[in-house]
């Protein structure tokens, strides 16, 4: 099969790789009909986040079940399945506690060794670990491109937004997928205003479709503004959907008193901040990987009713064998969500 591999910072190709083959009686072969390329995924391309080089990469998917073990019940060879970024066993004591994000046996598609050495979905085929949990029946009417988001993109969004009460104002740092996200997860829970931050005009103005203030990074002062549109209190809950540590000093600026940084942008190293700000205003911060198992069937039931709608966030599509091309193009930000098709 093809597959797409880390090769080397900012080299990406498309290889001839074997199929995956069934291993656990709760494992299954899914054909890939749609898969995405994420912030995540070029932190890989920019060698920021460290993986072997020959891994294939990807973890946004869309497909049908073609192989299943004894042992898979929630789906069936020939379902079309929508899938989480992560795998979890839904056994040990964290996925007991609904923690599946912190399972003892994770497993990330395609984030190479650390993370569970599970290969990605940016490829014709793909292993799925604990696909009872991991895999879901994609609900009827719902397109590959939209519930193509379930598993990563807007269950992050939605993840990022769980702090936010009715009547709050918010700030989200980044508007790629996952901010602009963040933003529709952030109006469905009831913020009164939403503050959108970022230096991209196209993603800005996306934003403001999506019922945000859109304030530009360098251009307006977005210190000032959201002083300005809050009484001088400060937000409730700022979100970093970037992973840099400007966009984390920025959002402990910006939030109140007692509220909330919630940090979905990933981080891989050391990062300065202002920690005497935070504990001066008695921050709280969360921050990891989403749980979006946990958040599954909610995402799905507000992405069903039209509450929650990716749809125009996918511009554009291209061919599977395209992904360097694809990289390039979502590397210069001149794409939003690119859906590659095998
Ligand atoms: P993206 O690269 O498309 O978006 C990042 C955006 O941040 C860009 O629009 C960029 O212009 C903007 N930006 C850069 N510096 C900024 C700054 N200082 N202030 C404000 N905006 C700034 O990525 P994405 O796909 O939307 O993902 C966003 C982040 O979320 C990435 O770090 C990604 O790895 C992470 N992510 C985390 C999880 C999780 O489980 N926690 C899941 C998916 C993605
Ligand atoms: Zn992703």
């Amino acid at each position: 099969m093809h597959a797409v591999t880390f090769q080397a910072p900012g080299e990406v190709r498309v290889d001839e790789r074997p199929d995956p083959e069934l291993g656990a009686p709760d494992d299954a072969i899914v054909r890939i009909d749609a898969t995405g390329v994420c912030g995540s995924d070029l932190h890989i391309f920019h060698g920021r986040v460290a993986i072997e080089p020959g891994f294939t990469i990807g973890h946004e998917y869309v497909g049908t079940v073609v192989a299943a073990g004894d042992a898979v019940r929630e789906v069936a060879v020939g379902d079309r399945v929508l899938g989480c970024f992560q795998a979890a066993c839904g056994a040990c004591p964290p996925c007991r506690a609904a923690q599946f994000h912190k399972c003892d046996r994770s497993r990330t598609f395609g984030h190479g060794a650390a993370l569970g050495g599970l290969q990605g979905t940016q490829a014709e085929l793909a292993l799925v670990p604990y696909a009872n949990l991991t895999l879901r029946r994609v609900p009827e009417g719902m397109s590959n491109e939209v519930a193509l988001f379930a598993g990563d993109v807007m269950g992050t969004g939605f993840h990022a937004a769980l702090p936010v009460r009715p009547g709050d104002s918010v700030a989200v740092l980044g508007l790629g997928p996952v901010g602009l996200c963040a933003v529709q997860a952030a109006r469905v829970a009831g913020a009164a205003q939403v503050l959108a931050i970022d230096a991209v005009e196209d993603r800005l103005e996306t934003a403001r479709r999506f019922g945000a203030t859109p304030v530009h990074l360098t251009e307006d002062d977005p210190r000032a503004t959201v002083k300005a549109a809050t009484g001088g209190r400060g937000v409730a809950v700022a979100i970093d959907a970037v992973g840099d540590p400007r966009a984390l000093d920025l959002a402990i600026r910006l939030a109140a008193n007692c509220g909330t940084v919630s940090v979905v942008g990933v981080y891989a190293e050391r990062a300065e901040v202002h920690m005497g700000l935070a504990w001066i205003k008695s921050l709280t911060m969360r921050s990891g990987q989403a749980n979006v198992i946990a958040h599954l069937d909610r995402v799905l039931t507000l992405m069903g009713a039209g509450l929650l709608d990716p749809s125009p966030l996918v511009t554009h599509h291209m061919k599977l064998a395209d992904a360097p091309d694809a990289y390039a193009l979502f590397d210069r930000r001149e794409a939003l969500k690119i859906v590659l098709e095998p």
